[in-house]
């Protein structure tokens, strides 16, 4: 029985040990996989932690990008406002709380250097009351020396960059009421020089990089609209004085004027009321000429006759010269009333021909018109027309030689005939040609002392042809002849 017992439980002890040792190389495996999971779990720990770290690190740039962009909003607008100024003040009046806190600032100054006095003057203080800005303003002459260095050279200082000999940190935070601070210099082309203050009294969001970066743009942009103010200053002063020069010079011209029609009006008087004076006693001379020349008082000896002839005769040259000269001062002072009408220009230069026939044949001159259909009808005084024909074809038959020619040709453009008197006669020499219109000019040349002539008849022309409204030229060349030329309307 016993070796039975013996077995059985010898067979139950190996057992229980085969089972012990498979629970316990269970338990180890267990074991390793447990440590396996303990290891995974540490790492997703850890890797959650760095989730989480980077999405802090994540939100933080998010919020330090929208405050970029705030800034950069709030930097274009203020950049917009100060562009569309042109006055110092103004300039700087723009940078106003509004735009400073929406770029992380609540206080600012804004200095410029007057050359003049040696100083620095306040131009903008924003956060500030009058007492303290001035205690600033004041601090800053004193350490005038530090500043000008530092927009000399372009440097941007920053409450971490200021250095000790400036003031002690304490006593530069008390100053400025401000916890961090950047100071930008303006430098302009023109030669102003200055610098902006942006500072806060946060100590959660000091002033960083971007800000520097920020108000370095800033003050760039204010020195660009100083020197476009600057710009705008000059131009406009020396707008301003040219302005006054015109005025100035008007007033002179509109005084010279008035003095040349007194002048004018004096002269007209003048040789209307000789005229008038002269053109008496000439009656009386041609008449008493006249009765002697009829001998009713008694016959003449041949040489007092031609005596007699003399004197009427060139009694006769005085009265036509006096009534130019009145017919020329009448005109210039608007006193002849143009009496204009439809006339027939080919009818008018036809009867001025036929009045000068004999001595266009006498001189064996060809003459002739071309007048298109389109240049019939011109608008003008029948008498005074006649009477520019009549001096114009009377000069071209003097100063035309023997079987030489004569020319009217006209052409009409936009209701405006231009009429050419052409001739081919001796021509006028060139320096000659500008003073032709003036009174009593007479071209001094071998011919002119064999031709007789007043130097009246083109003054008077001209005078003629601008009360129609018209102008008078003339081309000419030494030995080709001449071209007088003038306009006027169609009717
Ligand atoms: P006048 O003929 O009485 O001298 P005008 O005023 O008519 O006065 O002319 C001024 C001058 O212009 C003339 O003296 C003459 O020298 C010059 N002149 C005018 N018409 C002609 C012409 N067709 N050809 C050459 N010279 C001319």
């Amino acid at each position: 029985m016993f070796p039975f017992i013996f077995l059985g439980t010898c067979t139950i002890i190996i057992v229980l040990a085969l089972s012990l040792f498979y629970k316990m190389q269970r338990l180890k495996e267990l074991g390793g996989k447990i440590a396996a999971l303990n290891f995974s779990l540490e790492e997703m720990d850890e890797q959650a932690k760095l989730i989480m770290r980077t999405d802090i690190e994540l939100n933080k740039t998010q919020e330090e990008l929208d405050k970029k962009i705030a800034g950069l909003d709030a930097l274009q607008k203020l950049s917009q406002e100060i562009n569309t100024t042109l006055e110092e003040k103004q300039i700087f009046n723009k940078i106003d709380y509004k735009y400073l806190e929406e770029l992380g600032f609540e206080k600012s100054l804004a200095f410029l250097w007057k050359n003049f006095e040696r100083e620095f003057r306040l131009y903008l203080s924003v956060g500030y009351n009058q007492d303290t800005s001035e205690k600033i303003r004041i601090e800053i002459n004193t350490k005038k020396d530090y500043f000008l260095d530092l927009i000399e050279n372009g440097r941007t200082a920053s409450s971490a960059s200021l250095p000790e000999s400036f003031l002690p940190k304490d006593k530069v935070d008390q100053l400025f009421q401000t916890h961090s601070f950047i100071i930008c210099p303006v430098l302009t082309q023109e030669g102003d020089k200055g610098f902006i203050f942006v500072g806060t009294q946060n100590i959660e969001t000091p002033v960083t990089k971007g800000d520097q970066e920020f108000i370095s743009i800033l003050s760039n942009q204010i020195a660009q609209t100083l020197d476009n103010a600057r710009l705008f200053e000059k131009t406009w002063k020396s707008q301003q004085e040219l302005e006054m020069k015109v005025e100035e010079r008007t007033r002179q011209l509109t005084g010279a004027l008035e003095e040349v029609k007194k002048m004018s009006k004096r002269k007209s008087d003048f040789i209307s009321s000789v005229s008038h004076e002269l053109r008496t006693p000439l009656t009386s001379i041609k008449g008493y000429a006249a009765i002697l020349l009829s001998e009713k008082l008694g016959s003449l000896p041949d040489d007092v006759r031609n005596k007699l002839e003399k004197i009427n005769r060139h009694s006769d040259e005085l009265v036509h010269m006096i009534n130019d000269l009145l017919d020329i001062s009448r005109i210039e002072s608007g006193k002849v009333d143009m009496k204009l009408e439809s006339l027939d220009l080919k009818a008018i230069i036809d009867k001025i021909f036929d009045l000068l026939f004999e001595q266009l044949k006498t001189k064996n001159i060809s003459y002739g018109h071309n007048i298109p259909d389109n240049c019939q009808k011109i608008l003008a005084d029948r008498s005074q027309i006649e009477r520019v024909f009549i001096n114009l074809l009377s000069n071209a038959l003097k100063f035309t030689p023997q079987n030489g020619k004569i020319n009217i040709n006209a052409n009409c453009l936009n209701k405006i005939i231009q009429i050419d008197v052409k001739d081919s006669g001796f021509g006028i020499p060139e320096e000659a040609q500008g003073h032709l219109f003036e009174e009593f000019y007479r071209v001094d040349n071998t011919i002119n002392q064999e031709v007789k002539g007043t130097g009246l008849g083109l003054a008077l022309i001209k005078h003629i042809i601008e009360a129609h409204g018209g102008r008078i030229w003339v081309k000419s060349k030494l030995g080709e002849g001449s071209t007088f030329s003038f306009t006027l309307k169609a009717a």
